[in-house]
């Protein structure tokens, strides 16, 4: 089996969930809309060539993020077949627990130059991502929410210039090619 779901199978194929899968939905572990995307991933799954690891997705406005821990990286084809599977636009990003690595690919295509950790006053550590340049807002959202889950830490991002207008909206073919770049 390519592909490694939390949830049973058979539950996640059937629709039926037995009261364990059932119990982790309901204690919000997984929202009941991944398991649809769960069913696609195991559906692709025999054409995945190697394990990839389903860790969670998140919703941003009409997008879904899916977060995905593989040893071989992902297929080009994967965030497509996805997107046209689930109806929605699809990304899928490479999970990693190195949250350097996890936040390049999560903000790509800004470039993240450095992670700065703040103490504050109450004992908490602020992690300060700084990238070369703005993320999309809904990504930059997601980014913070993502890095905070997995390192217990607030988190900010910061750009490192203020950018002009144009560079705020990059045209069409940069994003094309930056999701090229990372198989989407
Ligand atoms: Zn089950």
């Amino acid at each position: 089996m390519a592909v490694r779901i939390p949830l049973d199978t058979i539950c996640v194929r059937s629709g039926l969930l037995c009261p364990r899968c059932e119990a982790r939905i309901r204690e919000g572990e997984y929202e009941e809309w991944e398991i649809d995307v769960m069913k696609a991933l195991l559906d692709v799954g025999e054409r995945l060539g190697g394990e990839v690891r389903y860790v969670k997705a998140h919703r941003v406005g009409g997008e879904v993020y899916i977060f995905l821990e593989t040893p071989k990286g992902l297929p080009v084809w994967l965030g497509q077949e996805l997107s046209r599977a689930l109806g929605a636009r699809v990304y899928v990003v490479e999970y990693s627990k190195d949250l350097r690595r996890l936040a390049s690919n999560l903000l790509h295509p800004a470039r993240v130059i450095g992670l700065d950790y703040s103490y504050l006053p109450d004992g908490s550590t602020l992690l300060q991502v700084k990238v070369d340049r703005s993320p999309r807002r809904g990504v930059e959202e997601l980014a913070k929410k993502v890095l905070s889950l997995v390192s217990g830490m607030e988190v900010t991002i910061q750009a490192t210039q203020a950018p002009t207008t144009t560079e705020a909206r990059p045209d069409k073919s940069d994003i094309r090619g930056a999701l090229d770049k990372i198989g989407l």
